[in-house]
């Protein structure tokens, strides 16, 4: 069966010291089986410390980004070799964030989609319609684009790796966030498309995060929803209290 996730995105916050702070509040505070699995992505300068630090807990550490080359004159960029060099096995990609701010097209997603599965690696793909989009009633067509520009080429077997995370750009960071109901729609729509490309094995397999303003008081209403298997959470990640709280969050 699927697992539930939550997994902190710490975008671009917090320096080494204030890294290293926060995840010793969190293994500090962290209750001995959570009822999730737990990853944090702090910037890749604090990596391989968050790795060292929590080796001995079952929090997983994440990165943020990734370059799809192995190596080569890409100045300021990280591959995923150099990721897995540092106890880094997982990569969010295709963040929103990412998408806008960096120019982050589907062809260059698929690109990086295929590096990282290729190292062995496990990626946590971030997909989500914009404001606009959901006025005009066009999420589903843009969450079934981006799935399919840039992961429906994996293989089955390759799904083992992948976690996806629905994050309406719309909800991210505005404090407003979908009702459970708008997110147990677009998670089962999801599931669907997965299950008509691959199979339903694999479709009741991978485990959808749900992405965008979740907060300690809507988390439990959100995580119970039927195809919500676990939260992508950003400003909520930063403060430990709030995360551990988000973590518990499962019926
Ligand atoms: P938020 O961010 O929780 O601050 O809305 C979510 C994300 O960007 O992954």
């Amino acid at each position: 069966m699927r697992k539930n996730i939550v997994a902190g995105n710490w975008k671009m916050n917090n320096d080494l010291a204030e890294t290293s702070e926060l995840l010793n509040h969190l293994k500090m505070q962290l209750v001995k089986e959570p009822t999730a699995e737990v990853y944090v992505a702090p910037s890749y300068v604090s990596l391989y410390h968050a790795f060292q630090t929590l080796k001995d807990t079952p929090v997983k550490v994440a990165a943020q980004n990734m370059h799809f080359a192995k190596s080569g004159a890409h100045t300021g960029e990280v591959s995923a070799q150099m990721l897995m060099s540092t106890g880094v096995n997982t990569v969010i990609l295709g963040h929103s964030e990412r998408r806008a701010q960096f120019g982050e097209t589907d062809e260059i997603l698929a690109k990086k989609v295929t590096a990282a599965i290729e190292a062995g690696m496990e990626v946590i793909f971030c997909f989500g319609e914009e404001l606009e989009e959901r006025k005009g009633d066009k999420h589903f067509d843009v969450v079934k684009s981006q799935l399919e520009n840039a992961i429906f080429h994996l293989s089955k077997e390759d799904w083992k790796n992948v976690i996806l995370a629905y994050e309406p750009v719309w909800a991210i960071g505005t404090g407003e966030t979908a009702s459970p109901e708008q997110a147990q729609e677009v998670h089962a729509y999801v599931r669907k498309l997965v299950a008509d490309k691959y199979d339903s094995e694999t479709a009741e397999n991978v485990s959808i995060l749900y992405g965008g303003s979740v907060k300690p008081d809507n988390a439990k209403e959100i995580f119970g929803k039927e195809d919500v298997d676990g939260g992508l959470i950003g400003g909520a990640s930063l403060k430990a209290i709030d995360f551990l709280a988000i973590v518990n969050a499962f019926e």
